[in-house]
């Protein structure tokens, strides 16, 4: 009783020892895609232009792997978009780099997305501020999305479902905007509802084969627009559609 009796810290310590060990291990189990997101950071993004090192972190972080279906997971890490459902895309790693690099996303600032998807770019936005509004137009995107957002953590993404053309009148107005669908024209509301000095990224051009992604800093009122590079999007369905006819 005695030796119990003085051997119970040690006892105690120990276990704590090991289930402390169990849990690392346990943890790094359960996401087997570390590496293959680490060769995507370096690769891909860093190998290239990408070279915000708070973006770069943000990419090695978010488990790209668990937005996709798991038929796509071995692939998730790879240089191209892939399928989700409804017909939709994920962009490729590199893309969603890029759009966020360009946005210059400070720590607090208030950014919304239009076109949810499978919520991963709105996961990445979510590592460099706390504030992320996001808007799908198709019904079953925003129900899974928000689902897997959920599931994962991400508290701070508020997800709509509605046509983004209209952008998130209540929570306006943001400093950062991104358009992760194409259209022809910026959609007025997303202007009006960005604070002076804000950006907007979208991309412009022909909705069905390429476009330009486009940044937009609103400087007195007014659209101060950049070229950034050539890129493929999925078409902005809704009231930009319409525009785009009428
Ligand atoms: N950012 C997403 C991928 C975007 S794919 C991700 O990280 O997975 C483009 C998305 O835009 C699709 O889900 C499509 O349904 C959505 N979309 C198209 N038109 C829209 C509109 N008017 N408003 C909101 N979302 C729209």
């Amino acid at each position: 009783m005695k030796i119990w009796a003085s051997s119970r810290p040690a006892f105690f310590f120990l276990a704590f020892l090991f289930f402390s060990v169990w849990l690392v291990s346990s943890g790094q189990e359960s996401d087997p895609y570390i590496k293959k997101r680490k060769n995507m950071v370096s690769e891909q993004l860093a190998g290239r232009d990408i070279n915000d090192r708070k973006v770069l972190e943000a990419m090695a972080k978010v488990p790209r792997h668990l937005f996709v279906s798991p038929s796509y997971r071995s692939q998730a890490y790879e240089d191209y978009p892939l399928p989700i459902d409804e017909g939709q895309t994920i962009s490729q790693p590199y893309i969603v780099a890029l759009m966020t690099q360009c946005l210059g996303l400070r720590s607090g600032e208030k950014v919304l997305e239009i076109g949810t998807g499978s919520g991963y770019q709105a996961a990445v936005l979510a590592q460099l501020t706390d504030k992320v509004f996001t808007v799908e137009i198709r019904e079953n995107l925003a129900t899974k999305s928000s689902q897997t957002l959920k599931n994962l953590g991400y508290e701070n993404v508020h997800v709509k479902w509605a046509d983004g053309y209209f952008g998130w009148e209540e929570e306006a107005p943001f400093d950062a905007i991104m358009v992760t669908c194409a259209a022809n024209h910026i959609p007025p509301p997303l202007l009006n509802q960005l604070k002076e000095g804000g950006r907007l990224a979208i991309p412009l051009g022909s909705t069905l084969y390429f476009q330009t992604l486009t940044l937009v800093t609103k400087v007195e009122g007014k659209p101060r627009v950049k070229h950034i590079s050539g890129v493929r999007f999925v078409p902005m369905i809704g009231e930009a559609e319409k525009r785009k006819s009428g």
